[in-house]
């Protein structure tokens, strides 16, 4: 048994995904071992993502600032709106460099099993901005979740501005946040082989 401070930042380290015992254990002690300036920045970045991040209140996306990177980019296609879960989609995309559109970010997706309902949504404002837009591209995943909320996404849309085009990307992109997993040229691919639903 370790010492009581020691333990605690073995049990907090514990806590991350895919952290186990032994892996939580080795961090706990690097950060016990290392001069006071290296773990006081890391204690300073935890802080920091916490005081400063949030959600962008145009796309969702995460910003430090009043808005995102790409929503502040005029020469960003506003008539052009990618939907996602998450921000770590948007990241992946980004990487992709073939997308010059903006985003709309999800945070979450429509889910019976963990009652995540379409007003839990930022959807108002999808609608909002779908408007004025000329196509509102789909890129949830084809997990049971991501396929409800394509499918209601699809339905809405066409219900509340019947002037947009509605397309989903092109093949299965792993669930959620998993998107950055995808290699570039696939999902280049997925957004070039789009289809209209
Ligand atoms: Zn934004």
């Amino acid at each position: 048994m370790y010492p009581a401070s020691l333990q605690e930042l073995i049990e907090q380290f514990r806590r991350l995904p895919g952290v186990g015992e032994k892996t939580a254990e080795r961090y706990a002690l690097m950060i016990a071992e290392q001069p006071s300036e290296d773990a006081q920045r890391f204690a300073d970045a935890l802080i920091q993502v916490k005081q400063k991040l949030h959600h962008c209140p145009v796309c969702g996306n995460l910003t430090d600032e009043d808005t995102c990177s790409i929503c502040r980019t005029e020469s960003r296609d506003k008539g052009q709106i990618f939907v996602v879960q998450s921000a770590k989609d948007v990241s992946a995309m980004e990487r992709t460099g073939e997308y010059n559109g903006v985003y709309h970010v999800l945070n979450g997706l429509i889910s019976s099993s963990k009652g995540i309902l379409p007003e839990d949504l930022n959807l108002e404002d999808l609608i909002q901005r779908a408007r004025g837009a000329r196509e509102v591209i789909i890129a949830t995943s084809t997990t049971m979740d991501g396929e409800t909320t394509a499918m209601y996404l699809d339905r809405l849309l066409k219900k509340e501005c019947p002037e947009v085009l509605v397309t989903r990307i092109a093949h299965g992109l792993p669930s959620g946040g998993m998107l950055d997993y995808a290699d570039e040229i696939t999902l280049s691919h997925a957004l070039q082989d789009r289809r209209k639903m």
